[in-house]
């Protein structure tokens, strides 16, 4: 068997299963809180800027679901991931340029960022030649309709950048399998007024794309207030490995 421990110090360790420790609880109280079943939530470690040996410790200690915003690092993290034998459920959460779709595709399984037209006909045509099996898609969702800071845009006639088509181009496309809604609530807006305001694109998305039911909201600071409003993934980068160096 594989020694998932080997890559990271005893301390180290120690720190990342408190922390884990410290989110399941908090997960957990805030799944009692809404009155909604613990297994609904997945939680998915943020583990950009911190090292490959984290997330065999994470790995080590139960986690499944990984997240990474940054193509050339997440690609050599799996790799080296994936030499130690462990194989983590790897989401792309960053923005994504279209001449990287190829990259990311070989070791993305899920991708959480598609924002625009053009990016989901790039990352078909990349899954279709770089994947044996279809690549799961959430579209983001721009809460305060500023397409300047990432995310499809909710009402919008845009036809490549309006929350419709770029769902519609998703669920179209042959190598890609829409899951549902990804969103980062606003700076300078409250979590709970951004959260409410996801939950009602949710309602309407899920009317049109019933089985695409994931909704991946809530992070280090704020993923109760998202679980509240629905939330089955949320993304915990600082309260689980701590602090990172630069702003990201
Ligand atoms: C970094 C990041 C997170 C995690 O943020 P924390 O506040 O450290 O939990 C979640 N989602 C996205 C899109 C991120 O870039």
């Amino acid at each position: 068997m594989t020694d998932r421990t080997a890559t990271v110090r005893p301390d180290r360790r120690a720190e990342l299963a408190a922390g884990l420790a410290r989110v399941r609880a908090r997960i957990a109280d805030a799944c009692s809180a809404a009155g909604r079943d613990r297994t609904e939530v997945t939680m998915i470690a943020v583990t950009k800027t911190y090292p490959a040996g984290d997330v065999v410790a994470l790995a080590g200690l139960g986690v499944t679901d990984v997240g990474e915003n940054r193509d050339q690092e997440a690609a050599a993290k799996a790799a080296e991931v994936a030499a130690a034998g462990v194989a983590p459920r790897w989401h792309f959460i960053g923005q994504l340029q279209r001449n990287k779709c190829r990259s990311v595709v070989r070791y993305a399984d899920v991708v959480q960022s598609v924002d625009s037209v053009r990016l989901a006909g790039a990352l078909d045509a990349a899954a279709a030649a770089g994947r044996d099996r279809p690549l799961d898609v959430l579209v983001q969702v721009s809460i305060d309709g500023d397409p300047a800071r990432g995310g499809a845009v909710p009402d919008s006639a845009d036809p490549d950048r309006g929350l419709g088509p770029v769902a519609e181009a998703v669920a179209g496309a042959g190598a890609l399998r829409l899951g549902g809604l990804m969103a980062v609530a606003p700076l300078g807006w409250e979590p709970e007024r951004a959260f409410a305001r996801l939950a009602e694109v949710t309602g309407w998305f899920r009317g049109l794309y019933p089985a695409a039911t994931a909704l991946s909201a809530g992070m280090s600071g704020d993923l109760e207030i998202a679980i509240g409003y629905g939330a089955t993934h949320v993304r915990v980068g600082s309260a689980l490995l701590g602090m990172r160096p630069t702003l990201r």
